[in-house]
């Protein structure tokens, strides 16, 4: 293949985007629309955080139901995409990281499937979930990027699914109105994504306390740092659900194609 594949973050929100008929499902249906079909998804969501980096490798992968208290609806959705055990073992050659092992007990975690279901509703595409290294840095995170990067040129998407404000202690889920904090924070990420200024999304520690109250945990800014490790200078960059829900959960893709 010669085409390059864009690289992608999603911010994935409530679980009910996998079920509900709202602007984030139809913002995702329309990426995936906008951007060639790839042959496999390799997807970094949120909600896998293991001991070393993890691979799924089975031939078929269960769809997770990771949440609780939602409606039954959600529940009874199945992905029944397909894993890709081989392509599985091919990465970890060609990261060469012998940190990362292949895995036979996850499946789709809703980071991933709540959007694929959305991009590809037929589920014909394969993935494979790469899980977040718990005793990772954030710097750490963004070299393993890096090395997923080649991947792009065989014809493989890499998807991060998780919100670069994610502070669910502090929703505010009536009026939905977001903090200052979050707007600050969110757009500060943006210009700093659009000057390609990495080190500072990397060590965002040092922006004290919008970076605090948007990050409590960093789980779910994670994947972001991949996709940016995974861009490249002759990419163009787009940004789409630019927009704050619950008062604290950025909703803001960020698209390098
Ligand atoms: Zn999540």
């Amino acid at each position: 293949m010669s085409d390059v594949m864009p690289t992608l973050f999603v911010g994935h929100g409530s679980p009910m985007n996998g079920i509900e008929d709202n602007e984030f499902a139809q913002a995702w249906q329309k990426l995936a629309l906008e951007i060639p079909k790839p042959e496999l998804i390799l997807s970094i969501s949120a909600h896998w955080v293991t001991q070393g980096t993890r691979l799924t490798a089975n031939d078929k992968l269960k769809t997770i139901h990771d949440f609780y208290g939602f409606p039954q609806e959600l529940y009874n959705i199945d992905y029944p995409a397909s894993g890709a055990p081989r392509t599985a073992e091919k990465i970890i050659e060609q990261v060469n990281d012998l940190h990362i092992n292949l895995d036979n007990s996850w499946g789709l975690d809703h980071g991933t499937w709540i959007v694929l279901r959305r991009m590809y509703p037929k589920a014909r595409i394969p993935v494979i979930q790469l899980s977040l290294d718990y005793a990772k840095s954030p710097n750490e995170h963004f070299e393993l990027g890096k090395k997923l990067k080649k991947l792009r040129s065989q014809g493989v998407l890499i998807l991060g699914s998780g919100n670069i404000v994610h502070n669910l202690g502090m929703m505010n889920p009536y009026t939905h109105a977001p903090f200052e904090w979050a707007i600050k924070y969110d757009e500060l990420i943006k210009d700093l994504i659009e000057q390609t200024d990495y080190p500072s999304i990397i060590n965002y520690q040092k922006f004290g306390e919008i970076a605090q109250l948007s990050i409590p945990t960093n789980e779910h800014y994670l994947p972001l740092l991949y996709i940016l490790a995974a861009s490249d200078e002759k990419d163009t960059l787009s940004f789409s659900c630019e927009k704050i829900v619950y008062g604290s959960v950025s909703m803001r893709c960020v698209l390098f194609s």
